[in-house]
């Protein structure tokens, strides 16, 4: 008998369960709301025009090569990614305390920077790591993985579909001094309720007040509102504020690049005073963070593949091309939106039953529909509908010629 007899089944991974199970599905007019990857009115993925154009560059280099890209990455990719979250005027990258690494995209990053911590983070009372509930599926088990305790913080407000804010500045209150907060950056996973900027003023003056440590997720920059600066409001207030921060980055949603894994994983030290800035590369601190985190990298996967990188690293530092990227980002945003106002519009149409103003309020990827399990498992028997069991959908999944279809059959399954 094996020695690992014992080794108890692992339940499937509900997401892609969904995907399989849709694959399988030959109904024609099945409807996938389940992943969230952007698909076109005609319901396919898209490849960006800039990076296709990005591409061409690169099979056109003659010297282009298989060699090892550094242990940290591709650094003109790295450098224009921290740019890119924390503006060109950051404080932070003038005082040269920000530490970037290249990661397998956003789950990537979030594994090395719980690694980090699960190294280095003094825990002195077991404090914990706080997702918001509901959150992303893979947090928890990111964080678990590196032997990080997890709890959850109030976020979502069922009534209103909306932001719990009481429930979620409570909890910050009440955490121990030095607990981690994982914070969504922007188009919260899965609800699409982000806080006002009021509301992220009110959160980083509380967390700066408790000392708790703001860890950021950011895997929608440039899809919530379409635009990459205002997406960044949040993570550059809390670096304005003068946070010590990490942030996770994917470029899997805004450059489209899914399962090229291109991310970044950025960790920002406190301000210094003008004399302590250093002449060169980095600060003190952030340089032997930087070295731990070389370790960390090495140890498991000792260098992070170069094509999705360097189509990153053309989009962001070509000018032309990086106004191009800004289009495509608007058209991506630009579809989702509608798509929320058409199925309002389709449910007002049908009279049906509630209010479902929050799918035009929600923003980002994702719409938190309020439909229960049990409607959710009738739209998927009935009607060949695939979300997750929460109902969440994705946007995307919605076009001109399936929303009409959608509406009636959520009309049918809430009356
Ligand atoms: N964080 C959140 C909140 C996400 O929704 C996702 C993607 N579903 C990720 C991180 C990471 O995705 P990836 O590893 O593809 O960048």
């Amino acid at each position: 008998a094996s020695v690992f007899a014992n080794v108890p089944a692992a339940p499937a991974d509900p997401l892609f369960s969904l995907i399989a199970a849709y694959k399988a599905d030959t109904f024609d007019k099945k409807v996938d709301l389940g992943i969230g990857a952007y698909r076109t009115d005609e319901a396919k993925p898209w490849v960006l025009p800039v990076v296709k154009k990005a591409d061409a560059i690169i099979r056109d280099d003659p010297d282009l090569d298989h060699e090892y890209l550094p242990i940290a990455g591709l650094s003109s990719f790295t450098s224009a990614a921290a740019r890119l979250i924390f503006g060109d005027d950051s404080p932070a990258l003038a005082q040269k305390r920000v530490v970037s690494i290249q990661a397998i995209s956003g789950t990537g990053a979030l594994h090395t920077g719980a690694k980090f911590f699960s190294k280095f983070y003094p825990r002195p009372q077991n404090q914990k790591v706080y997702l918001s509930n509901p959150t992303w599926g893979n947090h928890v088990q990111i964080f678990e993985n590196v032997g990080l305790p997890t709890t959850y913080y109030p976020y979502y407000h069922p009534a209103t579909r909306g932001l719990d804010f009481e429930g979620l500045t409570n909890a910050l209150r009440n955490a121990d001094e030095g607990s981690i907060f994982v914070l969504h950056a922007c188009a919260h996973n899965p609800t699409g309720v982000d806080p006002t900027h009021e509301q992220w003023e009110k959160i980083a003056d509380i967390m700066a007040e408790k000392k708790l440590f703001p860890f950021f997720d950011c895997a929608y920059q440039g899809f919530a509102s379409g635009s990459l600066d205002e997406d960044a409001w949040a993570v550059r207030h809390f670096v304005k504020k003068g946070f010590e921060l990490c942030i996770a980055q994917s470029f899997s949603k805004n450059l489209g690049l899914y399962n090229e894994r291109v991310g970044c994983y950025h960790f920002v030290s406190p301000p210094l005073a003008d004399a302590d800035v250093p002449a060169g590369d980095l600060c003190d601190v952030s340089m032997r963070i930087k070295s731990q985190l070389a370790i960390i990298q090495r140890s498991e996967i000792s260098n992070p593949p170069a094509y999705g990188a360097r189509i990153g690293d053309i989009v962001l530092n070509d000018p032309a091309l990086f106004a191009e990227w800004k289009q495509n980002l608007e058209t991506m945003a630009g579809r989702i939106i509608l798509m929320r106002k058409l199925l309002v519009e389709k449910l007002k149409e049908l009279g049906t039953p509630g209010d479902w103003s929050h799918v035009t309020k929600q923003i980002g990827m994702f719409s938190f529909t309020g439909l229960t399990e049990k409607q959710v498992m009738r739209l998927r028997e009935e009607a060949h509908i695939y979300m997750t069991k929460n109902g969440r959908i994705s946007m995307a999944g919605l076009n001109s010629r399936n929303v009409e279809y959608f509406a009636r059959a959520v009309d049918k399954v809430v009356r």
